[in-house]
């Protein structure tokens, strides 16, 4: 089993490649902390299935494991074609309509209502990933006439993207809803929303999911790069969804608009998650492009929380390999002195709050100390995202009593969770952190351990503690972590929980 030391995750898709036991716990030992469950894809059936064996997996490693179920989204798809596939040449007339027949070499079904009324003259309509283009000529409520600009082979059910319209669609289509009741029932840890156009999508899927799940947006459209920081404020944790922002957008655009939203997420200190086409050629090779290595290495670099793997990991021939090499470059950038000296530049300052005070200087002080690592409690997860935001060069280990919790921040950079009872009091505190620590191997007899809390314990959003901690010798080996899935959890559970009315800060 690989020892997880490395700071930045990863997140892999789970597909027909990766489908049984033996292949996730291939993709977990070569150093997945993640899952993506992606609904575009697959029967509620076999997504439970996988959702199994997920669980099985972490039980076994002892070690929590996120969640993410991927909805499809408002994904525009031209219907069907008579012979499955035309070809269409540069400059010829080609119509999107409302009807039922199957198209053909002048036309094609396009059933979504709701596009008609956002186009006009002029605008691209991109399809199958872009790699054909037309624009529009005329329409009206139920059709459009456009030219082939860049024409190529179409077959049916391609994907249509309209790089220029805010759609009057649901966030969610029918389907998604349906979805998101099954995954929050299945209690996945972490709800993606495919492309999401205003802030609005994300108050909606949140008042849907209800509190036990995370909402990451997917920042895939052009609506949603203009009104990111409304929906950065509303959302637990955000995608740079590159596959279809670059569809959207040129190409081009797509390096600056990462690194912004990198930027300010890290800066809100909430998660951010870089996807698609990483290590694309792993699909069906060994070895990556030295391009895909250094794409990688720049997530790292700009401090993101998780990368994402797609095909590679759900289709590929090469799943726990490129996992495995996901792993070699993360690490490596991660012993590169030049790392921690960007994530240093782009450090803003914390904001003024307890929790952001508390967790700077948790930093501070275990740098000036020479503290082996930083051990927080939570229950809303608040401090350990605030710890994370720091980026400190020391790992975070968390402790919650709150299993779902465990799992939801094991997608933030640099954190290390664990499931245990919350502390009782100040003693058991130190306690339990200093045996989590030692017995996992972060912190030897003798050491330096920073401890940050929130007291009254079991008190959520009251991040108001810090301690240093001096590793004793232990004389015995008791570091409990209660099973992972056995029992419900406690996170309201007050038992043997005493105030403590004098804390040393
Ligand atoms: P998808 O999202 O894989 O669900 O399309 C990611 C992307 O578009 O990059
Ligand atoms: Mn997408």
């Amino acid at each position: 089993m690989r020892r997880r030391s490395r700071r930045a995750k990863i997140l892999a898709t789970l597909g027909p490649a990766s489908a049984d036991r033996a292949a996730i716990a291939a993709l977990y030992r070569a150093g997945a902390d993640a899952f993506r469950l992606n609904f575009s894809h697959g029967s509620h059936e076999q997504t439970q299935a996988l959702y199994n064996i997920i669980r099985e997996v972490e039980e076994s490693a002892l070690h929590p494991i996120a969640v993410v179920a991927d909805l499809q989204g408002p994904k525009l798809r031209i219907g069907e074609l008579a012979n499955g596939t035309v070809s269409l040449r540069e400059g010829q007339a080609f119509r999107l309509d409302q009807g039922h027949a199957k198209g053909d070499e002048s036309r094609a079904p396009l059933p979504h209502e709701a596009v008609y009324g956002a186009l006009n003259v002029g605008m691209d309509i991109l399809l199958d990933d872009g790699r054909i283009h037309l624009r529009v000529t005329a329409c009206g409520e139920d059709f459009a006439e456009t030219e082939v600009v860049t024409g190529g082979a179409l077959s049916d059910h391609k994907g249509v993207n309209l790089p220029g319209a805010i759609l009057p669609l649901k966030a969610l289509t029918d389907k998604d809803r349906r979805d998101l009741a099954f995954a929050v029932n299945l209690g996945v840890d972490w709800l993606a929303l495919s492309f999401v156009q205003r802030p609005e999508d994300v108050a909606e899927a949140r008042m849907l999911a209800g509190p036990d799940v995370a909402i990451m947006a997917k920042i895939e459209k052009p609506s949603a790069v203009k009104r990111f920081d409304e929906i950065l404020e509303l959302a637990d944790g955000i995608m740079v969804a590159r596959g279809d922002l670059g569809v959207e957008l040129a190409p081009e655009a797509v390096p600056a608009v990462q690194k912004q939203i990198v930027r300010a997420a890290r800066d809100a200190g909430k998660p951010v998650v870089v996807a698609t086409q990483m290590l694309e050629s792993m699909i069906r090779a060994p070895a990556p492009t030295r391009a895909e290595a250094s794409d990688v290495a720049t997530a790292v670099y700009d401090g993101g929380d998780a990368l994402m793997l797609s095909a590679e990991t759900a289709v590929g021939d090469y799943a726990a390999e490129t996992v495995d090499m996901m792993h070699r470059i993360i690490d490596r950038v991660e012993h590169d002195p030049l790392h921690r000296q960007f994530l240093e530049a782009a450090h803003t300052l914390p904001t003024a709050t307890a929790a952001d005070a508390i967790s700077a200087a948790a930093h501070q002080v275990a740098q000036t100390i020479g503290a082996t690592a930083i051990a927080t409690y939570t229950q809303s997860g608040a401090t350990a995202f605030r710890a994370a935001r720091e980026r400190p060069q020391i790992p975070i280990l968390v402790l919650t009593p709150r299993l779902n919790m465990a799992r939801r921040l094991a997608l933030g950079w640099g954190l290390r969770c664990i499931r245990g009872d919350d502390a009782r009091d100040f003693d058991d505190m130190v306690e339990r952190a200093s045996r989590a620590a030692h017995f996992r191997g972060y912190a030897e007899e003798g050491s330096k351990l920073v401890i940050i809390a929130g007291v009254p314990f079991g008190t959520p959003g009251a991040t108001n503690l810090l301690h240093i901690a001096f590793i004793p010798r232990f004389t015995d080996r008791r570091d409990e972590q209660r099973p992972l899935t056995a029992g419900p959890d406690e996170a309201h559970d007050t038992r043997d929980q005493v105030r403590v009315p004098e804390i040393e800060r």
